[in-house]
């Protein structure tokens, strides 16, 4: 009998796509690849099916297909293309599906994925960032099991293992505090992009590597752990912890404070998740406490970093906010990226979207969403005033 484990990954060429390769090419007696999936990068995608064989690739760039049929064109592979071919890659039968797609878009995929019922480690943030009701509801419905990659909330979810919701009070997440954690307003004024990719201890996308540096990256990682745990806004809280090492704690009724810790690599949580309910060692050694030797913990300095409030304020709203906040967020992220605007004024973009809404058409103002056309009606009106407020900026 076959006991390797199929897997699917989502967004292969990413950086928790290279995590999750790491694993597989670690234990190819535990996992073999049915699907990779990637945006643009047909190269490394091509590279990657010629590696690893999987039954299906997927490319969201329509126009790359024809290069990656021919790269290809020798192997017993099904190459998909577009939007509709990353949601029939959703459907192939699968026994572990990565969602690693970066942002908004890893929604519609992720939901494809939830409605086969397959257990999926969930590394995108977004999607219950931008839809988190909708998107537990629809995990609850389907059977679909989903076990947490983020480092905070796999954390945390292997810290409330067997504790019960009535004895928890509070989690807390950490944050590295980014690579301006000591800097002034006045020189947080003037980042470059340069600056604000390189980050002190993670390497990961653009994209989260820029959120990381305005703690918005920490302000959606609450709202993901909101809907991952069931928790109330007020459970939730932040401290910096410049060491990384310590990635979540639990405050239970008693008083106990409980911490997870793990060395800074996305390969731990990546293999906690594929190995489930087993662990896998994957070769990761623990954070040696006496080399370490002391673990700093800070408030955040909400002034400096407006992203972190601007989240919170959403996470507590509720409603429509968190979706128009990260809507926004992506815009403002990839103007700053093209450097239409400058590092401080994200979060300016990101307030006065916040602070428009009255003029969307959101079904969910006041509710949450019942369906994935909401959620997108709404994401995209978000869209449209954060570009308007971009193009005003960057004139
Ligand atoms: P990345 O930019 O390195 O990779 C993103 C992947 O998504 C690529 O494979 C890309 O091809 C694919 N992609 C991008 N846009 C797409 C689109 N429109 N359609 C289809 N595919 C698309 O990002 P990453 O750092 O690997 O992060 C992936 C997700 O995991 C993000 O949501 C991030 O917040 C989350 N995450 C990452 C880390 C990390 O250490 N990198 C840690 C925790 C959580
Ligand atoms: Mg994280």
């Amino acid at each position: 009998m076959n006991m390797q484990k199929r897997v699917s990954l989502f967004g292969a060429t990413g950086s928790i796509g290279d995590s999750t390769v790491n694993i597989v090419e670690q234990y190819p007696e535990q996992f073999r690849f049915v699907v990779l999936t990637a945006n643009t990068d047909s190269k490394k995608l091509i590279n990657l099916a010629r590696k690893f064989q999987p039954d299906y690739v997927a490319i969201a760039d329509a126009e790359k297909v024809d290069e990656v049929r021919h790269g290809l064109n020798d192997l017993p592979i099904e190459v998909l293309a577009g939007r509709d071919g990353l949601d029939i890659a959703a459907q192939v039968p699968t026994d572990f599906a990565m969602a690693a797609i970066v942002g908004f878009a890893g929604l519609q995929s992720t939901l494809k994925l939830i409605e086969q019922g397959t257990r999926i480690g969930l590394a995108n943030k977004e999607c219950l960032a931008a839809a988190g009701g909708l998107f537990m509801q629809r995990a609850k419905q389907y059977g679909a099991e989903i076990l947490p990659v983020d480092s905070e909330h796999n954390a945390a979810f292997q810290l409330l293992n067997n504790i019960s919701q009535y004895d928890l009070h509070k989690l807390t997440l950490t944050a590295s505090g980014g690579p301006f954690r000591d800097w002034s307003m006045d020189d947080m004024m003037n980042v470059s992009v340069e600056q604000a990719t390189n980050h002190p201890i993670w390497s990961m996308g653009p994209k989260i590597t820029v959120d990381s540096a305005t703690l918005m990256n920490k302000g959606l990682e609450l709202i993901e752990a909101q809907h991952l745990f069931a928790l109330n806004a007020d459970q939730l809280d932040v401290l910096v912890h410049p060491q990384s090492v310590v990635h979540a704690l639990i405050t239970l009724k008693d008083g106990t404070l409980m911490s997870h810790k793990a060395v800074p690599d996305m390969r731990g949580p990546i293999a906690f998740c594929m190995g489930w309910p087993e662990r896998l060692s994957a070769n990761i050694a623990a954070p040696n406490l006496a080399d370490i030797k002391s673990l700093n913990f800070f408030e955040p300095d909400r002034e400096r970093f407006p992203c972190l409030a601007l989240a919170e304020q959403a996470m507590h709203k509720g409603g429509a906010m968190p979706t128009i906040l990260n809507a926004a967020n992506e815009i403002a992220v990839q103007a700053f990226l093209d450097q239409r605007i400058g590092f401080m004024q994200i979060s300016e973009i990101v307030e006065y979207t916040m602070a428009h809404t009255g003029s969307l058409n959101t079904h969910a103002a006041v509710g949450s969403f019942s369906s994935l056309g909401e959620v997108l009606d709404c994401d995209l009106g978000a869209r449209h005033l954060a570009q308007e407020k971009v193009k005003k900026m960057s004139v």
